[in-house]
């Protein structure tokens, strides 16, 4: 369901390169933290050797990017798709640094995936590449080293089956070297809705500063039906804002007063789409990307990278938008944003429940505790309501985007790790 993270309008440069550069103009941080940031700290490239239902035999090419880990082990997804590539992976654990940096999280960040079609894969195929993606990376993983998780086209049988064969590779009990997992094999409760919840929460805790109207009269949009996506219009219209259009891979609904999401979830567990949902009358089918456009205050896409690019960032009536999926905006559409005074509530805080519910399942393994689905979400509301807060502050005071924002403030916690440990300047007798 990917297409690639740079689409035509972006410069030659990488995201950590534009990113970091934007965020070390605004504050003072030593050359030595740019020069780590600036490059992965270790990837490993490995062939897969499946052997396929009709018999034959075929090499996957599989990645695991481990970009920085000034702040703690690793921590990022495995994605099957066939867009993923070195590069990919790469980018993805950059911004993993970053939201883990930006959620508190004692962790680094990191990515892996293999570049295969996951739905042209028979259950005992899929199964085949989960076990033979762990044997060839179960050396570079480990519960206080590098931590995996399910991204697009894995689930948590898929991360039951890796922590399988890791513990049987290693003839160990360590269920922390995956989140993600079966509640039964040491899956944490609200794990599977943890991205969905945290974008509403951080909606909520800056609903009044982002000068939305009351619930009731923003219109949402959200690109993409599938567990953020349905999970976070749930939440949206329960708590009464108007969820006018919704869409997934087949297309769009579109109603202006309003949809009843439950109504939309069964019509596409029924029909396998959201077209021709029912709604109150006056419902009617969207092209695929007519939804961006759309006259709505809030935009939230929940789908696919690279969305809102050059060629429809001026087209984008919302006045907000909640990015839910991972790095939906490109580079120069942020500019565009920006200049036309969109807020754009970054990826690396607007869905950073997904990792933060990821950690407290480590936590509880490492413990060997189980919480309370009460404790899981009373956890991780106080959590990312305090990063909104320390974002927001962060806004105030930089006057720059609350992109660039929330890349001070995790360059800022990376920073103060390395100088923790002393940099040129503490080294240099002339320099002191
Ligand atoms: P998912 O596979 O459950 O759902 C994706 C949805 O997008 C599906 O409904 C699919 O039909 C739809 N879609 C695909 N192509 C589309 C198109 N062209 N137009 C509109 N809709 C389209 O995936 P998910 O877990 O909900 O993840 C969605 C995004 O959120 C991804 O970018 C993912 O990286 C990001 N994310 C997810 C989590 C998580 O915990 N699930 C955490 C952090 C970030």
């Amino acid at each position: 369901m990917a297409r690639s993270r740079k689409s035509n309008d972006e410069p030659a440069k990488s995201l950590a390169e534009l990113r970091l550069r934007q965020a070390a103009q605004r504050i003072d941080v030593a050359d030595e933290v740019m020069e780590r940031l600036a490059h992965p700290r270790e990837t490993l490239h490995a062939s897969l050797r499946v052997r396929m239902d009709d018999g034959s035999l075929r090499s996957l090419q599989g990645w695991r990017c481990r970009y920085d880990t000034t702040l703690g082990p690793t921590k990022g997804g495995i994605r099957f798709h066939p867009s993923v590539s070195q590069e990919e992976v790469t980018e993805l654990a950059f911004l993993m640094t970053f939201k883990c940096a930006v959620a508190d999280l004692p962790y680094g960040g990191a990515k892996g995936g293999v570049a295969v079609d996951a739905k042209e894969l028979s259950p005992t195929e899929l199964e085949s590449v989960a076990r033979a993606y762990m044997r060839c990376f179960a050396d570079f993983l480990g519960p206080e080293r590098d931590i995996a998780a399910p991204d697009m086209y894995t689930n948590d049988m898929v991360m039951a089956w890796m922590a399988d064969e890791y513990q049987a590779m290693n003839d160990i009990h360590a269920p922390a070297v995956l989140t993600g997992k079966p509640l039964i094999l040491g899956g944490s409760h609200g794990r599977d809705t943890a991205t969905g919840d945290g974008g509403a929460i951080v909606l909520d805790q800056l609903h009044s500063r982002l000068g939305l109207p009351d619930p009731e009269d923003t219109r949402v949009a959200i690109q993409g039906f599938g567990n953020a996506g349905a999970r976070i219009a749930e939440l949206l219209h329960k708590t009464g804002y108007r969820i006018v259009a919704v869409s997934d891979s087949s297309g769009g609904r579109y109603d202006d007063d309003g949809m009843d999401p439950d109504e939309v979830a069964d019509h596409k567990a029924e029909t396998g789409s959201v077209t021709g949902a029912p709604t109150k009358g006056r419902g009617r089918n969207l092209k695929q990307d007519e939804l961006l456009t759309l006259d709505c205050e809030l935009l939230v896409p929940a789908a696919l990278d690279g969305v809102i690019h050059k060629g429809n960032a001026r087209d984008i009536r919302a006045r907000t938008i909640l990015e839910l999926a991972n790095g939906p905006v490109t580079c120069a559409a942020d500019d565009i944003l920006d200049e036309r005074g969109v807020i754009v509530i970054p990826d690396i805080l607007a869905n950073a429940g997904g990792v933060t519910v990821s950690y407290f399942e480590w936590v509880q393994n490492r413990q060997g505790l189980a919480w309370s689905a009460d404790e899981v979400a009373g956890q991780l509301d106080r959590r990312l309501r305090a990063n909104c807060d320390s974002l927001w502050r962060r806004y105030d005071e930089s006057g720059c985007s609350l992109r660039t924002s929330a890349y001070i403030l995790g360059l800022e916690r990376i920073a103060r790790a390395v100088e923790a440990g002393g940099t040129e300047c503490f080294f240099r007798r002339d320099m002191r």
